[in-house]
């Protein structure tokens, strides 16, 4: 692969600093050197690329990505309907979408179906098909009567979760999900609105059965995610050692001291995206602002605030995006969180992308979500300063390239401006 030199970019490092004129220079799948000013980082046959002061930064890091989901509507049994073969189809090309808005790398938190993020993980992996890096789920791991039991007495249905009771059915899916090459386990420990019988207020799975699952999977060096929106949820979490909690609403005292103490180990995903997009974006699917207020959906997102705005205020990482995949909040649409976490959270978009790329990388658990030699080079440049305006990153056309590992997936293209002075002239 030959080198890159990116010259006259404003280099926005992931670190939370303002973005400064310099150079960096990719070698291989990484980078090597990183300069600031012009003219400082030797070319040597490297490909130049002149980003005409664009900013270059960390492609973004989702540690919530659900790619098997069909962007389909409000009827959660559609998912389940989907035949195998176009359901390769439809996460392959999500994967792509992901890639092509500037996701580089992706922990996802359940698969609809049980080894479709693990055959795309693995064309991924092997170059035949784009998408970001890719942490493989399996599906739901619920229990009778919790989030994604689309189950009826004498009817038959197939659902987008598997759905176990007791700590023995646990334990066998689980090392079957490890045996076919899952990266991740996904637990319901709590209920959620959107189910009637195991609402978000309810703490639906059981200690023994969380326990069975954690310890195999930490056996065998896989990670476990949950959706944990109770505080018992949380503080089960943080006993058997889910490092990687979605929501976490209903945060007591205890669960916020706890996670407060162990944040060096712990992330915290609210997830606020779908909770945002169900209260104020779901009339044409039939569910009105009223309907969704009189399921919960208000007070979910505002205690999604309040917890995430306590955590973030007690030095715990918090990570933006999640839950897209549904046709009121659907994939490439992601990084509507940003804007999110500014407007609703009130956090600087400095810190905000600092989430987004370096506590994703962190999370994630390699070298990328910043520019810092010796990082994987997954990197974009934005028409334009992301720090300024942090809606900029939800048009793709702002990107101006997409590498990951060193090669790029879009190639550098011309910033608008001056593509506009060129067709005048
Ligand atoms: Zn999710």
């Amino acid at each position: 692969m030959a080198d890159t030199v990116f010259t006259n970019v404003m280099i926005l490092d992931g670190s939370g600093s303002a973005p400064y004129l310099g150079e960096v220079l990719v070698q291989d799948t990484r980078i090597k050197t990183i300069a600031a000013g012009a003219h400082t980082v030797a070319r040597d046959g490297a490909t130049v690329v002149n980003g005409d002061g664009a900013t270059l930064m960390p492609g973004l890091v989702n540690c919530h990505g659900h790619p098997t989901y069909p962007n389909m509507g409000a009827d959660l049994y559609e998912t389940g309907e989907i035949p195998v073969e176009e359901h390769v189809l439809i996460t392959m090309h999500n994967v792509k979408t992901m890639l092509d808005h500037g996701f580089t790398a992706l922990v996802n938190g359940s698969s609809a179906k049980a080894r479709l993020d693990i055959v795309i993980r693995n064309e991924i992996n092997a170059g035949k098909i784009p998408g970001p890096r890719m942490q493989a789920a399996t599906p739901e791991l619920t229990v009778t009567g919790g989030l994604g039991d689309l189950r009826q007495l004498h009817m038959y249905h197939e659902g987008f979760a598997e759905v176990l009771d007791g700590p023995e059915e646990i334990r066998k899916y689980t090392r079957l999900m490890i045996r076919e090459g899952v990266d991740v386990i996904k637990l319901m420990i709590s209920g959620d609105n959107f189910v009637r019988t195991g609402t978000a207020q309810m703490t639906v799975m059981q200690e023994d059965e969380v326990a069975a699952c954690c310890s195999l999977a930490h056996a065998h060096n896989r990670r476990v995610v949950a959706h944990a929106r109770t505080a018992e949820s949380v503080k089960m979490c943080i006993r058997h050692g889910i490092t990687l909690i979605y929501h976490a609403n209903f945060c007591d005292e205890e669960a916020l001291d706890l996670l407060e103490a162990n944040k060096d180990e712990y992330f915290v995903n609210p997830a606020i995206g779908l909770s945002y997009a169900t209260l104020n974006q779901m009339e044409e699917y039939g569910v009105t602002r009223a309907m969704a207020e009189a399921w919960g959906f208000e007070h979910e997102l505002e205690s999604a605030i309040h917890t995430t705005q306590e955590l973030h205020r007690r030095g715990v990482r918090v990570l933006p995006f999640g839950d897209y995949g549904f046709a009121w909040n659907r994939i490439g649409k992601d990084a509507r969180d940003l804007e999110h976490f500014v407007n609703l959270m009130g956090f600087s978009p400095a810190e905000t992308l600092m989430m987004a790329t370096k506590s994703g990388g962190e999370c994630f658990g390699d070298q990328l979500g910043m520019i810092k030699e010796s990082y994987l080079a997954d990197l974009i440049l934005v028409d334009g300063n992301p720090v300024e305006d942090i809606s900029l990153l939800q048009d793709p056309d702002n990107l101006l390239m997409i590498m990951k590992d060193g090669a790029f997936h879009k190639e550098p293209q011309v910033r608008r401006a001056a593509r506009l002075r060129t067709a005048a002239a």
